[in-house]
């Protein structure tokens, strides 16, 4: 029996004159997230893309991988079988014979998507659930609380059965709203940022400021395996890592130790600007939320944000930290960013920061700097990674 997955996208979307270029994404970045598993044939019907895989023993890979494409509003695993009611009662009973026969309850579910096959949804159930009670003596049926499910879904060409949904990732497919660079750090906030924006079909690209010797190779890994993680949602990320220990020292060395946090903050932010417009990025992300620390209250947040002209995304800003860790948990994040290594801030931390700075005191005590050559030889110094 032929066995295939079917990936439900958002039907909102569908509406508007966008849908041909969301169906064309997603199906580039379904192909693109499967390329691993061998052929596969792919092909649009409905608010569904139909994949079936040549290799079957492939197929839970593949439901796991397709969990992670924006986009993707949840998965179907389903065997195909004709549209006629014995062949349908005959499939269920044999595919579905491990679950049915250690469990004690079940129900039937039945959808009638094409109204010229002569059963009605109801009816159905009645006939496949009386076919599956003749072969199993072990079960009974319980309609709000079964073990077990088995959905009939008849649709225009075939019936497919199958247990149940998977939810997927939900979104919009990647690439559909444009590029944006996200400032990564190792910590639990980023991620988290570059996980929500992406969700909306940003492409991403990330900057990370690295201070060797102050942090060591260990923390650049621990941000690589982050932005690995990303890259499963949002199908491969180029990282671009900073050389930033010149502008620390001098930050340390020449300005006044309370501001020393928000003008090493001012400088990310230009770097990260001047990067993002070289690869055509229209916006900054990063994980921000207020309050959390104290380059992160309303006064520090207005500092940073004017050390830029382009916006700035700060999608966990309103999120306490609980909140931000449960959706780090549920994406795969949080394990690598609880991870122990040093981040380049933590090294060049003042005692007392301030915590209600006015924008043209930092902007003075910033022109001691020659701005202009340090972000340039920063710039200049930029290694390149993809994942
Ligand atoms: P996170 O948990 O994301 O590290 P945080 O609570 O530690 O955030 P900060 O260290 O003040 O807060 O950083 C605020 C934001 O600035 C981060 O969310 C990230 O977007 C950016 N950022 C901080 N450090 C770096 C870094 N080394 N490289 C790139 N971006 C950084
Ligand atoms: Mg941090």
């Amino acid at each position: 029996m032929k066995r295939l997955i079917m990936a439900r996208y958002g039907e909102i979307i569908l509406k508007g004159l966008n849908r041909p270029v969301f169906e064309d994404a997603l199906v580039k970045n379904i192909k693109g997230a499967l390329r691993h598993c061998g052929e596969v044939n792919i092909h649009k019907a409905q608010a569904n893309i139909y994949i079936e895989p040549a290799d079957d023993e492939k197929t839970d890979e593949m439901v796991e991988i397709l969990r992670h494409v924006f986009g993707v509003v949840s998965i179907i695993v389903a065997y195909e079988v004709e549209k006629d009611i014995n062949a349908i009662q005959a499939a269920c009973v044999e595919v579905f014979e491990s679950a049915l026969s250690s469990a004690k309850t079940f129900k039937v579910e039945a959808k009638r998507a094409d109204k010229r096959f002569p059963l009605k949804s109801p009816e159905i159930c009645m006939e496949v659930g009386g076919y599956i009670l003749e072969h199993y003596h072990n079960l009974s049926v319980d309609v709000h609380n079964p073990e077990v499910t088995v959905n009939v879904d008849i649709r225009e060409d075939k019936a497919y059965i199958h247990t149940g949904r998977i939810k997927g990732a939900g979104g919009m497919p990647a690439g559909t709203n444009g590029r944006a660079m996200l400032l990564l750090s190792g910590g639990i906030d980023s991620p988290v940022a570059g996980y929500m924006i992406a969700k909306r079909g940003v492409r991403l690209e990330a900057v990370h400021f690295f201070s060797y010797p102050y942090t060591s190779d260990r923390a650049k890994d621990k941000v690589m395996k982050l932005a690995k993680i990303l890259a499963s949602y949002t199908g491969g990320m180029k990282v671009h890592i900073v050389p930033f220990t010149d502008i620390q020292l001098e930050i340390r060395d020449k300005c006044p130790e309370e501001y020393m946090t928000l003008i090493m903050r001012r400088f990310m932010m230009q770097i990260a600007q001047r990067v993002a417009e070289k690869r055509d990025c229209k916006a900054l992300v990063t994980g921000e939320s207020i309050g959390q620390v104290a380059s992160q209250t309303m006064n520090a947040l207005a500092v940073t944000d004017d050390a830029v002209s382009m916006p700035v995304f700060r999608p966990v800003i309103g999120n306490d930290k609980e909140e931000i860790v449960e959706i780090s948990r549920r994406i795969g994040t949080f394990e690598t960013s609880i991870l122990p290594y040093e981040d380049c801030c933590t090294v060049f931390t003042p005692k007392h920061p301030s915590t209600k700075p006015i924008i043209e005191k930092i902007v003075s005590a910033q022109e001691v700097l020659d701005v202009e050559r340090l972000i340039n030889e920063a710039v200049d110094g930029v290694e390149t990674l993809w994942v």
